[in-house]
């Protein structure tokens, strides 16, 4: 038999992806199906290749023609099941009853090679009926943003959603000027919320709630299937996640920037990055976002903002928790009670870690404290300052280069007097030391003029190079990178960047 000879143009491999969905054989109530509106000119501008092949995709392939067109909403991979998902929400406060994927499609779920179950999501492919007044669509800017910090969240160690690609869609979308629109897709262990809770019990949907329930634990917390009483388990869960997700972003300077119910993910990771930020120099009342007027979500406000929304998903638990509601109420306060616990150890762990200490004495706390406090007095950047408690472990003659952070350097030498005592109490050799202090205090983080400006660079040159290069610094956030120095840096006082947007 005569082997036929493909012509590469005319034979080209379909993308495959390995979908195994469950969401969408949920009730109908909880999403509304729908399709992704074709986009005019799209073009590839990155697909993360990495995590395509730790999702079972062929990078190859998703980097196609053909992947493109399905990347960019033109076209349905095999198998998908389109979806909107539906939840609700407290923005700010004030409850929405109906929020949902107004501007995002699950196109669906696979199992990643570690065994995961994994959602892929177009975000921007146009209206949902959720859509409410918006268009569905997603600016270049705020795709780049969510890739870049995302990306780097996931470096960092932190629990994230990811970024599985990015194309711009060859359209404009309309904000205060008429932008470059773009899509991303992004992949989380699940897109569920604490909103998704809310959306049921707003309508008295036991029911619903009860499968929701169930589905979470499933697939984020199969361990606790089993327990005697698996809904308060799972408040547990819920809420030791997040104690310990937002202890994380404290210790690297993250601000969220929006953190409404119906951004909080039930799985413990951080989602929906709009305006959130890195802080330069410390400043626990750090905010950015220029639609929290009232500093909601400042940087230091995020742990009991955290605790507030898990209230919230606690309230809407109460109806699984048993006929007897005094018990279910007890029951939830207990359960959110053990938040600040978890957190503190959390942070305060930590801290005693991005000090290089190995065991915990009394006056640790103290000492922290004292250097957050005097970063704060003298401006000092966060990020840096912890970085370069490297060079100081030997003695004062180290002390320049985290000195020179302060305006008062003497604030940081006195302190680090007292910070070499309490070292030397533990007997851990100066290299160990050095190693542990090198892989927990970052070098590199997505600092917000150098995210401006990738974004300038592909909105008003549609170059994208500065985007790659960000990216790569980013990629390997605890090593020096001869030639990335600059990307250390913290901005000189004309690039600072004050407000950021959601660009929604
Ligand atoms: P977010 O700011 O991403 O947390 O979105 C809050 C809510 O507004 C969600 O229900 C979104 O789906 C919806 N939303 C945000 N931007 C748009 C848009 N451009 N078009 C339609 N819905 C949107
Ligand atoms: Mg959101």
């Amino acid at each position: 038999m005569a082997t036929r000879r493909c012509n590469p143009k005319y034979c080209e491999k379909m993308v495959h992806f390995p979908f195994d969905n469950t969401y969408a054989k949920m009730p109908e109530r909880f999403f509304a199906k729908v399709s992704p509106t074709p986009v005019a000119n799209p073009k590839l501008v990155r697909v993360n290749r990495e995590l395509a092949v730790e999702l079972g995709l062929d990078p190859d392939e998703l980097s196609s023609d053909e992947g493109l067109q399905i990347l960019a909403g033109n076209k349905l991979p095999e198998r998908a099941d389109a979806i909107a998902t539906a939840y609700a929400g407290h923005q700010f406060g004030g409850f929405v009853p109906q929020l949902g994927d107004g501007r995002a499609i699950l196109l669906g779920e696979v199992i990643d090679k570690s065994g995961r179950r994994r959602d892929i999501q177009l975000k921007g492919p146009g209206r949902t009926p959720f859509s409410r007044g918006g268009d569905g669509r997603a600016a270049v800017g705020p795709v780049l943003r969510e890739y870049i910090v995302s990306e780097a969240m996931f470096a960092l160690g932190i629990p994230t959603t990811r970024a599985l690609a990015a194309v711009t869609t060859g359209e404009l979308v309309m904000r205060e000027t008429p932008l470059p629109g773009a899509i991303i897709t992004r992949v989380a262990s699940s897109h569920l919320r604490v909103g998704t809770f809310q959306f049921f019990a707003a309508r008295r949907d036991v029911e619903g709630l009860r499968l929701l329930a169930d589905h979470v634990i499933a697939r984020h917390y199969p361990a606790i299937a089993g327990s005697a009483h698996p809904y308060h388990a799972l408040l547990n869960e819920v809420i030791e996640a997040q104690a310990k997700l937002v202890a994380s972003w404290l210790l690297v300077g993250f601000i969220h920037g929006v953190m409404n119910t119906d951004n909080v993910s039930v799985a413990g990771e951080t989602i929906d990055y709009g305006p959130c930020a890195f802080m330069d120099e410390y400043n626990p009342e750090a905010v950015f976002s220029a639609i929290d007027t009232f500093g909601r979500y400042a940087y230091y406000r995020q742990p009991e903002i955290a605790e507030w929304n898990l209230a919230r998903l606690a309230e809407c638990l109460l109806p699984l928790f048993g006929p007897d509601s005094d018990a279910a109420i007890a029951h939830a306060t207990e359960a959110l009670q053990a938040f600040a616990p978890i957190f503190n150890s959390a942070y305060q762990g930590g801290l005693r870690q991005k000090l290089g200490l190995t065991r915990e004495r009394e006056g640790d706390n103290e000492l922290a404290r004292d250097l957050l406090n005097a970063m704060v007095a003298n401006q000092a950047d966060f990020t840096l300052t912890f970085r370069r408690l490297a060079d100081a472990l030997d003695g004062p003659e180290g002390d320049d280069g985290a000195a020179s952070l302060f305006n008062h350097p003497d604030d940081f030498t006195e302190w680090a007097v007292r910070w070499r005592e309490r070292l030397a109490e533990e007997e851990v050799p100066t290299a160990e030391r050095r190693r542990a202090l090198l892989a927990i205090n970052p070098a590199y983080i997505p600092r917000n003029h150098r995210v401006e400006a990738v974004i300038r660079a592909a909105v008003d040159r549609e170059d994208f190079g500065p985007f790659e290069e960000l990216l790569t610094a980013l990629s390997r956030p605890f090593e020096d990178q001869p030639g990335f120095e600059h990307y250390m840096e913290p901005p000189k006082e004309e690039e600072r960047v004050l407000r950021t947007f959601c660009g929604t």
